[in-house]
Protein backbone atom coordinates (compact mmCIF):
# COMPACT_ATOMS: atom_id res chain seq x y z
CA UNK A 1 0.00 0.00 0.00
CA UNK A 2 1.11 3.45 -0.72
CA UNK A 3 2.61 5.25 2.24
CA UNK A 4 0.75 8.66 1.25
CA UNK A 5 0.75 11.11 4.19
CA UNK A 6 -1.76 9.62 6.52
CA UNK A 7 -3.08 12.84 7.49
CA UNK A 8 -4.64 13.49 4.06
CA UNK A 9 -7.62 10.37 5.24
CA UNK A 10 -8.73 12.01 8.58
CA UNK A 11 -8.86 15.37 6.30
CA UNK A 12 -11.28 13.14 3.62
CA UNK A 13 -13.21 11.76 5.90
CA UNK A 14 -14.15 14.71 8.04
CA UNK A 15 -14.88 16.51 4.95
CA UNK A 16 -17.38 13.55 3.69
CA UNK A 17 -19.51 13.35 6.95
CA UNK A 18 -19.47 17.66 6.58
CA UNK A 19 -21.36 16.83 3.23
CA UNK A 20 -23.61 13.96 4.88
CA UNK A 21 -24.61 16.85 7.94
CA UNK A 22 -24.98 19.83 5.78
CA UNK A 23 -28.91 20.16 6.92
CA UNK A 24 -27.85 19.30 10.34
CA UNK A 25 -25.34 22.87 10.11
CA UNK A 26 -28.80 24.72 9.68
CA UNK A 27 -30.17 24.18 13.19
CA UNK A 28 -27.26 24.05 15.42
CA UNK A 29 -23.92 24.65 14.14
CA UNK A 30 -22.33 23.24 17.51
CA UNK A 31 -24.32 20.19 17.24
CA UNK A 32 -23.40 19.41 13.78
CA UNK A 33 -19.73 19.51 14.30
CA UNK A 34 -20.28 17.67 16.83
CA UNK A 35 -21.92 14.49 15.13
CA UNK A 36 -19.51 15.43 12.48
CA UNK A 37 -16.56 14.71 14.22
CA UNK A 38 -18.28 11.81 16.08
CA UNK A 39 -19.04 10.10 12.64
CA UNK A 40 -15.30 10.51 11.31
CA UNK A 41 -13.89 8.96 14.28
CA UNK A 42 -16.31 5.75 13.72
CA UNK A 43 -14.93 6.11 9.84
CA UNK A 44 -11.52 6.28 10.75
CA UNK A 45 -11.83 3.55 13.13
CA UNK A 46 -13.36 1.22 11.05
CA UNK A 47 -10.72 2.42 8.57
CA UNK A 48 -8.05 1.07 10.84
CA UNK A 49 -9.39 -2.34 12.21
CA UNK A 50 -9.79 -3.19 8.31
CA UNK A 51 -6.86 -2.49 7.55
CA UNK A 52 -5.01 -5.63 7.23
CA UNK A 53 -7.71 -7.06 4.97
CA UNK A 54 -8.08 -5.09 1.99
CA UNK A 55 -11.43 -6.45 0.85
CA UNK A 56 -13.03 -5.82 3.80
CA UNK A 57 -11.35 -2.10 4.04
CA UNK A 58 -12.83 -1.62 0.78
CA UNK A 59 -16.72 -2.84 1.12
CA UNK A 60 -16.71 -0.36 4.06
CA UNK A 61 -15.06 2.55 2.00
CA UNK A 62 -17.69 1.76 -0.56
CA UNK A 63 -20.70 1.31 1.60
CA UNK A 64 -19.41 5.40 3.00
CA UNK A 65 -18.40 6.49 -0.78
CA UNK A 66 -21.78 5.33 -2.77
CA UNK A 67 -24.18 6.38 0.49
CA UNK A 68 -22.06 9.66 0.25
CA UNK A 69 -22.53 10.16 -3.99
CA UNK A 70 -26.38 9.22 -3.33
CA UNK A 71 -26.35 12.24 -0.89
CA UNK A 72 -25.04 14.39 -2.99
CA UNK A 73 -26.95 13.80 -6.42
CA UNK A 74 -30.23 12.93 -4.86
CA UNK A 75 -30.54 14.55 -1.68
CA UNK A 76 -31.17 11.99 0.62
CA UNK A 77 -30.41 8.62 1.74
CA UNK A 78 -30.45 5.11 -0.64
CA UNK A 79 -33.84 3.93 -0.78
CA UNK A 80 -35.49 1.69 -2.60
CA UNK A 81 -37.12 4.17 -5.00
CA UNK A 82 -33.38 4.99 -5.66
CA UNK A 83 -31.95 1.71 -5.72
CA UNK A 84 -33.98 0.15 -8.81
CA UNK A 85 -34.09 3.20 -10.61
CA UNK A 86 -30.52 2.60 -10.71
CA UNK A 87 -30.85 -0.83 -11.19
CA UNK A 88 -33.61 -0.26 -13.98
CA UNK A 89 -31.16 2.34 -15.90
CA UNK A 90 -29.53 1.02 -19.21
CA UNK A 91 -25.98 2.33 -19.64
CA UNK A 92 -26.89 4.98 -21.53
CA UNK A 93 -29.18 6.42 -19.05
CA UNK A 94 -26.56 5.74 -16.03
CA UNK A 95 -24.01 7.71 -18.69
CA UNK A 96 -25.99 10.98 -18.77
CA UNK A 97 -26.70 10.62 -15.18
CA UNK A 98 -22.99 10.83 -14.28
CA UNK A 99 -21.90 13.39 -16.91
CA UNK A 100 -24.58 15.45 -15.61
CA UNK A 101 -23.43 15.02 -11.85
CA UNK A 102 -20.50 15.17 -12.35
CA UNK A 103 -18.62 16.83 -9.73
CA UNK A 104 -20.43 14.32 -7.21
CA UNK A 105 -18.99 11.23 -9.16
CA UNK A 106 -15.01 12.69 -9.00
CA UNK A 107 -15.64 13.60 -5.02
CA UNK A 108 -17.14 10.03 -4.58
CA UNK A 109 -14.17 8.56 -6.64
CA UNK A 110 -11.32 10.44 -4.77
CA UNK A 111 -13.12 9.74 -1.59
CA UNK A 112 -13.36 5.89 -1.91
CA UNK A 113 -9.98 5.28 -3.54
CA UNK A 114 -8.41 7.19 -0.41
CA UNK A 115 -10.24 5.16 2.04
CA UNK A 116 -9.05 2.14 0.53
CA UNK A 117 -5.47 2.74 0.13
CA UNK A 118 -4.14 5.72 1.67
CA UNK A 119 -1.96 4.51 4.64
CA UNK A 120 -3.30 4.55 7.63
CA UNK A 121 -0.94 4.06 10.70
CA UNK A 122 -2.07 1.31 12.91
CA UNK A 123 -1.34 1.07 16.50
CA UNK A 124 -3.51 -0.82 18.99
CA UNK A 125 -4.01 2.20 21.11
CA UNK A 126 -5.60 4.57 18.26
CA UNK A 127 -7.76 1.38 16.81
CA UNK A 128 -9.36 0.67 20.22
CA UNK A 129 -9.61 4.03 20.63
CA UNK A 130 -11.48 5.61 17.61
CA UNK A 131 -13.52 2.61 17.65
CA UNK A 132 -14.94 2.53 21.06
CA UNK A 133 -15.65 6.28 21.26
CA UNK A 134 -17.49 5.86 17.32
CA UNK A 135 -18.99 2.72 18.43
CA UNK A 136 -20.31 4.10 21.48
CA UNK A 137 -21.91 7.12 20.03
CA UNK A 138 -23.34 5.26 17.34
CA UNK A 139 -24.88 2.72 19.44
CA UNK A 140 -25.46 4.05 23.12
CA UNK A 141 -27.91 6.85 22.83
CA UNK A 142 -30.28 3.80 20.99
CA UNK A 143 -29.80 1.40 23.73
CA UNK A 144 -30.95 4.28 26.55
CA UNK A 145 -33.83 5.15 24.58
CA UNK A 146 -34.63 2.06 23.45
CA UNK A 147 -37.91 1.71 25.77
CA UNK A 148 -39.17 4.91 24.20
CA UNK A 149 -37.70 3.84 20.72
CA UNK A 150 -40.57 1.07 20.23
CA UNK A 151 -43.59 2.83 22.29
CA UNK A 152 -43.89 5.95 19.26
CA UNK A 153 -46.62 6.59 17.24
CA UNK A 154 -44.04 6.36 14.65
CA UNK A 155 -42.79 3.19 15.46
CA UNK A 156 -46.31 2.04 15.18
CA UNK A 157 -46.80 3.25 11.53
CA UNK A 158 -43.12 1.51 10.74
CA UNK A 159 -44.47 -1.35 12.61
CA UNK A 160 -47.25 -1.39 10.28
CA UNK A 161 -45.78 -0.50 7.04
CA UNK A 162 -43.71 -3.74 7.95
CA UNK A 163 -46.79 -6.30 8.22
CA UNK A 164 -47.61 -4.57 4.79
CA UNK A 165 -44.21 -5.67 3.35
CA UNK A 166 -44.99 -9.12 4.80
CA UNK A 167 -41.81 -8.77 7.19
CA UNK A 168 -42.14 -10.46 10.51
CA UNK A 169 -42.53 -8.08 13.67
CA UNK A 170 -38.57 -9.32 14.49
CA UNK A 171 -37.03 -7.97 11.65
CA UNK A 172 -39.20 -4.64 11.27
CA UNK A 173 -37.92 -4.05 14.82
CA UNK A 174 -34.13 -4.53 13.81
CA UNK A 175 -35.09 -2.16 10.59
CA UNK A 176 -36.41 0.05 12.91
CA UNK A 177 -33.29 -0.35 15.62
CA UNK A 178 -30.81 0.16 12.27
CA UNK A 179 -33.11 3.28 11.78
CA UNK A 180 -32.93 5.08 14.59
CA UNK A 181 -28.47 4.45 14.21
CA UNK A 182 -28.58 5.90 11.07
CA UNK A 183 -29.86 9.40 12.54
CA UNK A 184 -26.09 9.03 13.74
CA UNK A 185 -24.40 7.52 10.90
CA UNK A 186 -26.56 8.64 7.94
CA UNK A 187 -24.57 5.70 5.41
CA UNK A 188 -26.19 3.22 7.47
CA UNK A 189 -30.08 4.10 5.55
CA UNK A 190 -28.32 1.99 2.63
CA UNK A 191 -29.26 -1.22 4.42
CA UNK A 192 -32.90 -0.34 4.70
CA UNK A 193 -32.73 0.81 0.87
CA UNK A 194 -31.19 -2.71 0.09
CA UNK A 195 -33.72 -4.99 2.34
CA UNK A 196 -36.62 -2.97 0.98
CA UNK A 197 -35.61 -3.66 -2.82
CA UNK A 198 -35.23 -7.38 -2.02
CA UNK A 199 -38.57 -7.98 -0.19
CA UNK A 200 -39.95 -5.44 -3.14
CA UNK A 201 -38.49 -8.14 -5.65
CA UNK A 202 -39.35 -11.25 -4.23
CA UNK A 203 -42.93 -10.20 -4.02
CA UNK A 204 -45.52 -11.96 -5.87
CA UNK A 205 -45.45 -11.76 -10.03
CA UNK A 206 -48.69 -13.48 -10.83
CA UNK A 207 -49.59 -12.62 -13.84
CA UNK A 208 -52.70 -14.97 -14.72
CA UNK A 209 -56.21 -12.59 -13.95
CA UNK A 210 -58.26 -13.62 -10.89
CA UNK A 211 -61.05 -11.10 -11.98
CA UNK A 212 -64.17 -12.45 -11.56
CA UNK A 213 -67.90 -11.71 -13.03
CA UNK A 214 -65.73 -8.86 -15.91
CA UNK A 215 -68.63 -8.15 -18.21
CA UNK A 216 -68.51 -4.44 -20.49
CA UNK A 217 -71.34 -2.34 -20.29
CA UNK A 218 -69.21 1.01 -21.71
CA UNK A 219 -69.79 2.70 -24.83
CA UNK A 220 -66.64 2.93 -26.93
CA UNK A 221 -64.97 -0.01 -27.99
CA UNK A 222 -61.77 2.10 -28.40
CA UNK A 223 -60.03 2.94 -25.36
CA UNK A 224 -56.25 4.69 -25.04
CA UNK A 225 -55.05 5.48 -22.25
CA UNK A 226 -51.49 7.52 -22.06
CA UNK A 227 -49.08 7.55 -19.46
CA UNK A 228 -46.92 10.34 -19.02
CA UNK A 229 -43.31 10.36 -17.46
CA UNK A 230 -42.40 12.77 -14.70
CA UNK A 231 -44.78 16.14 -15.97
CA UNK A 232 -45.24 18.22 -13.51
CA UNK A 233 -48.85 19.51 -13.64
CA UNK A 234 -47.67 23.08 -12.46
CA UNK A 235 -45.36 23.18 -15.48
CA UNK A 236 -48.08 23.38 -17.92
CA UNK A 237 -49.88 26.49 -19.61
CA UNK A 238 -53.45 24.63 -19.39
CA UNK A 239 -52.39 24.18 -15.28
CA UNK A 240 -51.48 28.00 -15.07
CA UNK A 241 -48.13 27.90 -15.30
CA UNK A 242 -46.90 31.62 -16.65
CA UNK A 243 -45.35 30.11 -19.57
CA UNK A 244 -47.22 28.80 -22.61
CA UNK A 245 -45.73 24.69 -22.83
CA UNK A 246 -49.05 23.55 -23.73
CA UNK A 247 -50.60 25.74 -26.70
CA UNK A 248 -51.89 22.58 -28.18
CA UNK A 249 -53.90 21.29 -25.14
CA UNK A 250 -55.09 25.18 -24.82
CA UNK A 251 -56.32 25.22 -28.15
CA UNK A 252 -58.65 21.64 -27.34
CA UNK A 253 -59.38 23.13 -24.03
CA UNK A 254 -63.34 22.80 -24.89
CA UNK A 255 -63.42 18.99 -25.92
CA UNK A 256 -61.19 17.78 -23.06
CA UNK A 257 -62.14 17.74 -19.48
CA UNK A 258 -59.03 18.67 -17.91
CA UNK A 259 -59.17 17.27 -13.65
CA UNK A 260 -56.98 19.72 -12.18
CA UNK A 261 -56.41 18.02 -8.75
CA UNK A 262 -54.71 14.81 -9.39
CA UNK A 263 -52.08 13.08 -7.42
CA UNK A 264 -49.94 10.29 -8.57
CA UNK A 265 -49.77 7.09 -6.85
CA UNK A 266 -45.82 7.39 -6.70
CA UNK A 267 -42.46 9.40 -7.15
CA UNK A 268 -40.92 6.99 -9.22
CA UNK A 269 -42.51 4.98 -12.30
CA UNK A 270 -41.98 1.92 -11.02
CA UNK A 271 -43.82 2.64 -7.78
CA UNK A 272 -46.17 4.32 -9.36
CA UNK A 273 -47.68 2.92 -12.45
CA UNK A 274 -48.17 -0.72 -11.20
CA UNK A 275 -50.24 0.87 -7.81
CA UNK A 276 -52.58 2.72 -11.14
CA UNK A 277 -52.92 0.13 -13.39
CA UNK A 278 -53.50 -2.54 -10.90
CA UNK A 279 -56.38 -3.30 -8.01
CA UNK A 280 -53.33 -2.48 -4.98
CA UNK A 281 -54.32 -3.45 -1.54
CA UNK A 282 -51.11 -2.83 0.89
CA UNK A 283 -49.19 -3.83 -2.50
CA UNK A 284 -49.83 -3.74 -6.23
CA UNK A 285 -51.76 -6.96 -7.37
CA UNK A 286 -50.44 -7.73 -10.86
CA UNK A 287 -53.48 -10.59 -10.96
CA UNK A 288 -55.65 -7.71 -11.26
CA UNK A 289 -54.39 -5.64 -13.16
CA UNK A 290 -56.42 -3.38 -15.97
CA UNK A 291 -54.83 -5.52 -18.78
CA UNK A 292 -56.48 -8.29 -17.32
CA UNK A 293 -59.43 -6.81 -16.48
CA UNK A 294 -59.62 -5.41 -20.57
CA UNK A 295 -59.01 -8.80 -22.05
CA UNK A 296 -61.11 -10.86 -19.64
CA UNK A 297 -64.06 -8.35 -20.96
CA UNK A 298 -63.34 -9.07 -24.39
CA UNK A 299 -60.62 -6.41 -25.24
CA UNK A 300 -57.78 -6.99 -27.41
CA UNK A 301 -54.92 -5.07 -25.84
CA UNK A 302 -51.47 -3.21 -26.69
CA UNK A 303 -48.76 -1.99 -24.71
CA UNK A 304 -46.73 0.34 -26.69
CA UNK A 305 -43.88 1.63 -24.57
CA UNK A 306 -40.83 4.35 -25.60
CA UNK A 307 -39.18 3.76 -22.21
CA UNK A 308 -36.38 1.15 -22.08
CA UNK A 309 -37.72 -2.70 -21.52
CA UNK A 310 -35.48 -3.72 -18.29
CA UNK A 311 -34.05 -7.00 -18.84
CA UNK A 312 -34.22 -8.85 -15.44
CA UNK A 313 -34.92 -6.19 -13.21
CA UNK A 314 -38.19 -5.74 -15.10
CA UNK A 315 -40.42 -7.20 -11.99
CA UNK A 316 -42.98 -4.14 -12.33
CA UNK A 317 -43.92 -2.05 -15.51
CA UNK A 318 -42.14 -4.38 -18.23
CA UNK A 319 -44.01 -7.55 -16.32
CA UNK A 320 -47.77 -5.47 -16.36
CA UNK A 321 -46.59 -5.00 -20.44
CA UNK A 322 -46.18 -8.38 -20.67
CA UNK A 323 -49.86 -9.29 -19.94
CA UNK A 324 -51.15 -7.49 -22.81
CA UNK A 325 -51.58 -9.31 -26.65
CA UNK A 326 -49.30 -6.84 -28.19
CA UNK A 327 -46.29 -5.02 -26.89
CA UNK A 328 -43.99 -2.75 -28.39
CA UNK A 329 -40.81 -1.69 -26.72
CA UNK A 330 -38.83 1.01 -28.88
CA UNK A 331 -35.48 -0.09 -26.92
CA UNK A 332 -35.82 -3.50 -28.24
CA UNK A 333 -35.85 -1.82 -31.86
CA UNK A 334 -32.97 0.31 -31.23
CA UNK A 335 -30.25 1.52 -29.20
CA UNK A 336 -30.14 5.14 -30.17
CA UNK A 337 -32.74 8.07 -28.66
CA UNK A 338 -36.08 7.84 -30.22
CA UNK A 339 -38.44 11.12 -29.87
CA UNK A 340 -42.19 9.94 -28.16
CA UNK A 341 -43.10 10.35 -32.24
CA UNK A 342 -42.05 6.96 -32.53
CA UNK A 343 -45.65 6.21 -30.22
CA UNK A 344 -47.63 8.04 -32.59
CA UNK A 345 -46.82 6.00 -35.89
CA UNK A 346 -47.41 2.61 -33.26
CA UNK A 347 -50.61 3.99 -32.36
CA UNK A 348 -51.82 4.34 -36.04
CA UNK A 349 -50.51 0.97 -37.19
CA UNK A 350 -52.37 -0.78 -34.15
CA UNK A 351 -55.54 1.34 -34.79
CA UNK A 352 -55.35 0.89 -38.44
CA UNK A 353 -54.85 -3.19 -38.24
CA UNK A 354 -58.38 -4.32 -37.99
CA UNK A 355 -59.10 -6.80 -35.00
CA UNK A 356 -61.41 -9.09 -35.46
CA UNK A 357 -64.53 -7.21 -34.23
CA UNK A 358 -62.51 -7.25 -30.78
CA UNK A 359 -62.83 -4.01 -28.94
CA UNK A 360 -59.11 -2.62 -28.29
CA UNK A 361 -57.29 -1.00 -24.83
CA UNK A 362 -54.14 1.01 -26.27
CA UNK A 363 -52.02 2.04 -23.53
CA UNK A 364 -48.87 4.18 -24.67
CA UNK A 365 -46.14 4.35 -22.35
CA UNK A 366 -44.42 7.95 -23.16
CA UNK A 367 -40.96 8.75 -22.38
CA UNK A 368 -41.85 12.26 -21.74
CA UNK A 369 -40.15 14.21 -19.88
CA UNK A 370 -37.84 11.76 -18.46
CA UNK A 371 -34.04 13.09 -17.44
CA UNK A 372 -32.21 13.53 -19.76
CA UNK A 373 -34.44 17.03 -21.04
CA UNK A 374 -32.56 17.65 -23.77
CA UNK A 375 -32.89 14.21 -25.26
CA UNK A 376 -36.37 14.46 -24.98
CA UNK A 377 -37.44 16.65 -27.69
CA UNK A 378 -36.70 17.82 -31.44
CA UNK A 379 -34.83 20.85 -31.61
CA UNK A 380 -37.68 22.42 -33.20
CA UNK A 381 -39.23 22.29 -29.64
CA UNK A 382 -36.67 23.89 -28.14
CA UNK A 383 -38.48 27.24 -27.49
CA UNK A 384 -37.71 27.91 -23.74
CA UNK A 385 -33.95 29.29 -23.39
CA UNK A 386 -32.07 31.52 -22.08
CA UNK A 387 -33.30 31.61 -18.20
CA UNK A 388 -32.17 28.33 -15.93
CA UNK A 389 -31.18 26.03 -18.52
CA UNK A 390 -32.31 22.46 -16.39
CA UNK A 391 -35.89 24.46 -16.47
CA UNK A 392 -36.05 25.46 -19.85
CA UNK A 393 -35.00 22.40 -21.08
CA UNK A 394 -37.95 21.12 -18.98
CA UNK A 395 -40.50 23.31 -20.29
CA UNK A 396 -39.32 22.12 -23.93
CA UNK A 397 -39.98 18.64 -23.07
CA UNK A 398 -43.53 19.30 -21.65
CA UNK A 399 -43.80 21.50 -24.98
CA UNK A 400 -42.99 18.61 -26.99
CA UNK A 401 -45.33 16.42 -25.01
CA UNK A 402 -48.00 18.93 -25.55
CA UNK A 403 -47.96 18.33 -29.32
CA UNK A 404 -47.72 14.91 -29.10
CA UNK A 405 -51.29 14.51 -26.80
CA UNK A 406 -52.68 16.21 -29.39
CA UNK A 407 -51.35 14.15 -32.08
CA UNK A 408 -52.98 11.11 -29.95
CA UNK A 409 -55.96 13.26 -29.44
CA UNK A 410 -56.50 13.76 -33.11
CA UNK A 411 -56.03 9.94 -34.35
CA UNK A 412 -58.51 8.76 -30.79
CA UNK A 413 -60.97 11.09 -32.44
CA UNK A 414 -60.40 9.37 -36.30
CA UNK A 415 -61.21 6.41 -35.04
CA UNK A 416 -64.05 7.39 -32.62
CA UNK A 417 -62.25 6.27 -29.41
CA UNK A 418 -61.75 7.73 -25.93
CA UNK A 419 -58.64 8.78 -24.82
CA UNK A 420 -57.76 9.11 -20.83
CA UNK A 421 -54.29 10.51 -19.97
CA UNK A 422 -52.54 11.17 -16.61
CA UNK A 423 -48.37 11.54 -15.61
CA UNK A 424 -46.98 8.40 -13.73
CA UNK A 425 -45.68 11.27 -11.15
CA UNK A 426 -44.35 14.42 -11.07
CA UNK A 427 -40.74 16.20 -10.22
CA UNK A 428 -39.32 18.31 -7.33
CA UNK A 429 -39.95 22.04 -7.72
CA UNK A 430 -37.78 24.06 -10.11
CA UNK A 431 -37.11 25.97 -7.34
CA UNK A 432 -35.88 23.69 -4.91
CA UNK A 433 -32.40 22.36 -3.46
CA UNK A 434 -32.71 19.09 -5.55
CA UNK A 435 -34.65 21.32 -8.49
CA UNK A 436 -36.56 18.71 -11.33
CA UNK A 437 -35.62 15.45 -9.42
CA UNK A 438 -37.43 12.53 -8.30
CA UNK A 439 -38.81 13.37 -5.30
CA UNK A 440 -37.70 9.82 -3.30
CA UNK A 441 -37.79 11.77 0.20
CA UNK A 442 -39.68 10.09 2.64
CA UNK A 443 -41.94 13.09 2.88
CA UNK A 444 -42.32 14.21 -0.97
CA UNK A 445 -43.40 18.15 -1.61
CA UNK A 446 -47.36 17.53 -2.48
CA UNK A 447 -46.42 19.35 -5.76
CA UNK A 448 -43.86 16.73 -6.63
CA UNK A 449 -47.31 14.54 -6.87
CA UNK A 450 -49.59 16.65 -8.66
CA UNK A 451 -50.18 15.66 -12.16
CA UNK A 452 -52.07 16.15 -15.30
CA UNK A 453 -55.44 13.77 -16.04
CA UNK A 454 -57.41 14.74 -18.53
CA UNK A 455 -60.11 12.80 -20.85
CA UNK A 456 -61.06 12.93 -24.33
CA UNK A 457 -63.74 13.72 -25.63
CA UNK A 458 -65.81 15.44 -22.42
CA UNK A 459 -66.94 12.31 -20.99
CA UNK A 460 -69.22 12.06 -18.04
CA UNK A 461 -67.81 10.40 -15.25
CA UNK A 462 -68.41 9.75 -11.37
CA UNK A 463 -65.68 12.62 -10.24
CA UNK A 464 -65.71 15.98 -10.91
CA UNK A 465 -63.13 18.12 -12.35
CA UNK A 466 -62.31 19.29 -9.52
CA UNK A 467 -62.41 16.86 -7.23
CA UNK A 468 -59.09 15.95 -5.41
CA UNK A 469 -58.32 12.51 -7.25
CA UNK A 470 -55.41 9.85 -6.14
CA UNK A 471 -54.68 7.55 -9.12
CA UNK A 472 -53.51 4.92 -6.32
CA UNK A 473 -57.26 4.30 -6.65
CA UNK A 474 -57.18 4.24 -10.44
ZN1 LIG B 1 -41.57 8.03 -14.14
Amino acid sequence: MPKIKATYLPAIILVEMILFNLDKFEYSFLKASLHVVLQSVLVYGLLLISSKWLMLRALISLFVASALFIQLTYGAGLSVSIFISMLESSPSESFAFVISNLLPTLFAVICLLSMIFLYVPNTKKVTAGALSVGLCYLIVPTILFSQTLYSTPEYDLFRRSGIARGHPSWFTSIEYFIEDLSHRFPPLITIRGITDTISFMTTQQNVKSTWTAVSHIGSSDLLVLGIGESLRADNMGVYGYKYDTTPALSRLSDSIDLYTRAYSAGTTTWSSVPSVLTKAASVPDFSKSILNLAKDAGFETFWLSNNTKHSEWDFSVSALAEQADHIYFSSDHSTENRYDSILISKLSEALATPSSEKKKLIILNFFGSHFNFVDRYPEDYAKFEGGNLKLDRYNNTVLYTDYIQAEVIKLVEKYGGKYLFFSDHGLIHPESDTPLKHDVRRDPDIDSVKVPFFVYPKTKLSIQVDDVISLYYF
